[in-house]
């Protein structure tokens, strides 16, 4: 059901049907991909939960309502991948101008190496030898979604298999996913490199996607099984998060497509625009974030009685100007082109940036690995007073 609307309605009413699967389900079945129209075992939810219609934390209390810790924790646990991603690219925002200044150097070698190019093309179009690959990549353009264990075997093909550097394929997928997001991509694939924990790559097997296909494929012979990983260096290591702004007084709102939901408290919200931030990317993937913003800003309108202006970067400042208020507050727009589009825009602009309490919390604990990350969340739970008596049962 990769197409659900791009309306907090319609992810609620997903989240409702779906919350008695978080638990014991989820666990034993969110690694096999029946394939499209056959998903039962996971959410599909990610691009809701990326621009936040949902947000990770309503996620979360379902299933901890639904399940309790004990039952719900794999899904938990999935859930705060996203966040110790966005922490971990939050913490080190050089590794997001080192993956663009990589895709532009490969795109500049597409341009003089004519067997690299033929063979980028072949992949994208779906024309390579490997059946399974070729499917995803005609899934991956028609719907905008890829299960999360295709994600890493597509990423991995490409890479090991197919020899083509892994900064394009990163930025194939930020093109076309609905739920394009800087840091669980990014990151994603210098995991699957072997350069997220360097030595460490993932060796694609073609048991493994018979198995969790349910039998749709079965490339034995024709995946590239002995490979190393990449050899480029680690992550740096992390700096300390931004503090973000305290935002008081006579306020006018300003949504982005990195949180549609967001409303300021301890604020007088008086007048509300959205940020259209304009990237290179399929139709399907923009028209996502540009609903999903919209139907953000209809809440914020119908909460605050007025219409909200529409902007882009190039008429914020002007906007910002005429608004007779304290400050502009927006969400926290993390590291990725929409915190790159507002620093541009905002020069000048009163502008305060305010963060969900989640973020905070979550953030400065994505310092190294994911396993010290998820061993705090019981303690993560109780801070942000989400599941109190959760600690004894998670995290075992
Ligand atoms: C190479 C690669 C690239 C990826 N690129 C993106 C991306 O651009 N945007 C994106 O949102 N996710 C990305 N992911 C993570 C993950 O694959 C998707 O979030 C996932 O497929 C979501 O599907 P779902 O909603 O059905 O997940 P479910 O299994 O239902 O999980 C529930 C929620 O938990 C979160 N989640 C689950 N797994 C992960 C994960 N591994 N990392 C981060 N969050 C997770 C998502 O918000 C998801 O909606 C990538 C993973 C890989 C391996």
């Amino acid at each position: 059901m990769s197409n659900i609307p791009p309306t907090r309605a319609a992810a609620l009413a997903h989240l409702e049907a779906f919350a008695p699967r978080m638990g014991r389900l989820y666990a034993a079945g969110r690694n096999t991909d029946p394939g499209p129209g056959q998903r039962q075992d996971v959410s599909e939810l990610s691009a809701h939960i990326r621009h936040r219609l949902i947000t990770e934390e309503e996620v979360v209390r379902l299933a901890l309502a639904h399940h309790g810790a004990e039952a719900a924790e794999k899904f938990i646990q999935e859930v705060f991948w996203r966040s110790y991603w966005k922490g971990f690219l939050e913490l080190r925002p050089s590794m997001w101008r080192h993956f663009e200044s990589k895709v532009a150097a490969d795109q500049a070698r597409l341009a003089t190496d004519a067997l690299l190019r033929g063979r980028h093309e072949m992949a994208m179009m779906g024309l390579t030898g490997i059946e399974c690959f070729n499917a995803w990549v005609h899934e991956l353009k028609e719907t905008g979604y890829l299960h999360n264990h295709v994600r890493m075997w597509f990423a991995g093909i490409w890479i090991f298999t197919l020899k083509l550097p892994w900064a394009l394929g990163a930025d194939f997928f930020l093109h076309h996913l609905k739920d394009a997001d800087p840091a669980s991509n990014t990151l994603s694939w210098r995991w699957v490199a072997g350069i997220q924990t360097p030595g460490k790559h993932y060796v694609v097997r073609p048991e493994n996607i018979e198995r969790y296909t349910n039998d749709r494929f079965n490339p034995e012979g024709e995946l590239d099984v002995c490979c190393e990983p990449l050899n480029e260096p680690p992550p740096p290591p992390p700096g300390s998060l931004p503090p973000a702004d305290a935002a008081r007084g006579r306020v006018a709102l300003l949504l982005h497509s990195d949180d549609v939901t967001f409303w300021p408290e301890r604020c007088e919200v008086v007048a509300l625009a959205g940020l259209s931030v304009a990237r290179p990317c399929a139709d399907g993937a923009a028209n996502f974030a540009e609903a999903a913003l919209e139907d953000g800003l209809a809440m914020a309108e119908a909460r605050l009685g007025t219409p909200a202006a529409r902007l882009t970067p190039g008429s914020l400042a002007a906007w910002a100007m005429a608004q007779d208020v304290d400050a502009i507050v927006t969400p926290w727009a993390p590291v990725g082109w929409v915190a790159d589009a507002l620093a541009v825009a905002a020069s000048g602009v009163p502008l305060l940036r305010a963060r969900r309490a989640w973020d905070s919390t979550c953030w400065p604990l994505a310092r190294a690995g994911f396993f010290p990350f998820k061993d705090k969340i019981p303690t993560i739970l109780q801070e942000l007073s989400i599941a109190p008596d959760a600690l004894p049962l998670f995290g075992r």
